[in-house]
């Protein structure tokens, strides 16, 4: 069971990364939170077989969120595929959702599978759906005109996840993220530009530290994160790997005496795998809090262990290693 990112950006894309965009994965099947362009793609970059997804949750639909819907309907049936899907949503997308779909005339092509645009709950942590051992929960949130909601999903006696989606930073969001392991916030801009993002109501990445300090999460992943940040926070991203490499590289290195016999062989040999390990890690960065944010909430009882690092950064490979590098694949239901 793990979950990983098709993309991190704010709405609009950069070169490395795409719009915010989550993939859920447990062996009954798959679910996909918001879906921005080639969803297939991106799927199986991730390593999931597009054909595994059950549900679909459109949290609002700004074009970043939903564009994508009408390409993975008609991929998925070009496919072959048989299997019925369910897209949420919010009962006034429902409609539009069904609009856009038919505007392809994604629904009536012969053949074309069962698909379902089911309306969710406007209740505070309102259960939504189940699949396999997961329980998907939604609140609404607070996205200026826009009416949209945010995701929790827990496994069965394991850990949760919770995605504001878009958002200004709320009480509803902090009481579906309490006790969840994982909050994914929107981070739309640096805390140097809040008064932008109030306007648009969206985060700053210290706003969403705080939604993280006061739910008490144990981790926090920044996403939405805007394309004018992209550049700055992967390059903060790169000076921390090398700072990491150096240091290894220091812990391994002999101490040079004054007639020393020189480096022996093994510690060059670890020297050697060291600096390919994290020159690896390097071209596989993920991002940091943009510059000029204050430094996220230190980690202490209760409060989040990270608040700084946001995945889903597209390498030129094709795969999508940040992810991991986040910690994600591998510990998000380890
Ligand atoms: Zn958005
Ligand atoms: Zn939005």
């Amino acid at each position: 069971m793990h979950f990983t990112f098709l993309g991190t950006s704010g709405s609009v894309p950069s070169a490395v990364r795409d719009t915010t965009s989550i993939v859920v994965v447990v062996p009954e099947g798959a679910l996909l939170i918001d879906c921005g362009g080639s969803p297939v793609q991106k799927l199986r970059r991730a390593g999931v077989d597009p054909q595994a997804l059950v549900s679909v949750v459109i949290t609002h639909i700004h074009p970043d969120h939903a564009y994508g819907l009408p390409a993975l309907v008609r991929n998925l049936a070009v496919l072959g595929r048989q299997a019925p899907l369910t897209i949420h949503c919010r009962p006034e997308h429902v409609e539009p959702l069904r609009s856009l779909l038919s505007l392809f005339s994604t629904l009536e092509r012969p053949g074309m599978f069962a698909l379902t645009v089911r309306a969710i709950g406007l209740a505070e942590d309102a259960h939504a759906f189940d699949l396999g051992p997961l329980s998907v929960r939604t609140s609404p949130n607070e996205h200026g005109a826009m009416p949209n909601f945010a995701v929790r999903v827990d496994v069965t006696r394991r850990r949760s996840v919770v995605y504001s989606s878009d958002t200004r930073p709320c009480d509803a969001v902090v009481a579906l993220a309490r006790g969840a392991d994982t909050l994914v916030h929107d981070a739309t801009y640096s805390e140097r530009d809040r008064g932008r993002a109030g306007g648009h109501a969206h985060s700053t990445a210290a706003e969403a530290g705080e939604v993280a300090a006061r739910a008490g999460v144990r981790r926090l992943i920044l996403t939405h994160i805007g394309a004018e940040y992209h550049d700055e926070v992967d390059a903060r991203g790169r000076d921390r790997a090398r700072a990491r490499a150096l240091s290894a590289l220091r812990r391994v290195a002999p101490r040079r005496r004054r007639g020393g016999a020189g480096v022996p062989r093994e510690t060059r040999r670890l020297q050697s795998e060291v600096a390919c390990r994290h020159a690896r890690a390097d071209a596989m960065l993920t991002t940091r809090v943009p510059r000029g944010t204050p430094a996220p909430p230190r980690r202490r009882r209760g409060g989040p262990g990270v608040a700084a690092t946001a995945a889903g950064r597209t390498a030129p490979t094709g795969r999508t290693p940040l992810s991991r590098r986040a910690g994600v694949r591998r510990s998000g239901f380890p």
